[in-house]
């Protein structure tokens, strides 16, 4: 299901039809931004918090997004006829926005609900890289994400899912498609977006009020391989997969823990109520 963002309004479009124009720079040069929202109970969640990133993305890349953002959701979601579903929002340089519908993918699901096996890789500069160097775009959700999906397919080469990111000075970063967080005696550990230029994770920041209501104990801050790699649990967080248990690290068994699977439970809880 497709919806476009034109001067007239947002309207409802062909997704087997062309779309955008072949000299754009966000299909030339990966200049366009995006967001991914999760669609449950017929409701796109946290859109507020998505459409604040998608925002931020914009001035940081100097695009100018056009206004109606909100219709264009809501005409995209209430036409798509499932309950769940996957939001894409991408606006490119040259202009193009557009809304585009799809269901689920059962695997998104099973990383949920049986969690995922990882590998770290380095992601070869150190901590402090992007966060001094705004045009390496650290923290940006740009359609720029060949590198991401080369780490994934380097995972799969090693039989895992998914990618916790290191700096070349063993601090822990992010993971290609989420927002990397680990528990070592009850304690919930997760890097400073700004402090080490990582994306800004709208699940994680649910996460962290749900770390207050459930009074599970966190700290923000940087933190070594080490000790990602001795925590007890480990866990990946993103809006459409939401809470994914790491089951395995570098080969190390872990499992889905007592604080992952109760933030689990609890996120799953507050995206079918937002
Ligand atoms: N970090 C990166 C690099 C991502 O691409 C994503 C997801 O899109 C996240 C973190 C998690 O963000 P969110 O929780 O808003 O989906």
């Amino acid at each position: 299901m497709l919806a476009v963002l034109g001067p007239a309004g947002p309207a409802l479009a062909d997704p087997a039809a062309p779309l955008l124009r072949p000299d754009d720079p966000g299909v030339l040069r990966g200049e366009s931004v995006f967001e991914t929202v999760r669609i449950a109970a017929g409701r796109p969640a946290f859109l507020d918090r998505h459409l604040a990133r998608l925002w931020r993305s914009a001035d940081r890349l100097a695009l100018t997004l056009p206004d109606g953002w909100e219709a264009l959701c809501a005409l995209a979601v209430d036409t798509w006829p499932e309950p769940d579903g996957v939001l894409r929002l991408v606006c490119s340089r040259g202009g193009t926005a557009y809304a585009l519908v799809t269901a689920v993918p059962a695997e998104t699901v099973a990383g949920r609900e049986q969690g995922v096996r990882a590998v770290t890789l380095s992601l070869g500069g150190p901590a402090a890289a992007r966060a001094d160097a705004p045009w390496l775009l650290g923290g940006v959700k740009s359609t720029s994400y060949a590198v991401n999906m080369a780490a994934l397919r380097e995972a799969s080469t090693a039989g895992a899912q998914d990618v916790v990111f290191l700096s070349s000075d063993a601090q822990v970063l992010e993971a290609p498609t989420s927002t990397a967080a680990w528990v070592t005696a009850g304690l919930l550990v997760t890097p400073p977006p700004d402090g080490v230029g990582i994306l800004r994770g709208t699940t994680m920041e649910v996460l962290l009020e749900l770390c207050d209501e459930l009074e599970v104990p966190y700290e923000v801050r940087g933190g070594a391989a080490s000790e990602l790699l001795e925590a007890d649990e480990v866990l990946l967080a993103s809006s459409v997969r939401g809470v994914a248990p790491v089951v395995a690290l570098d080969g190390r068994e872990l499992g889905c823990g007592p604080v992952t699977g109760r933030l689990r439970a609890a996120f799953e809880r507050r995206v079918q109520a937002d």
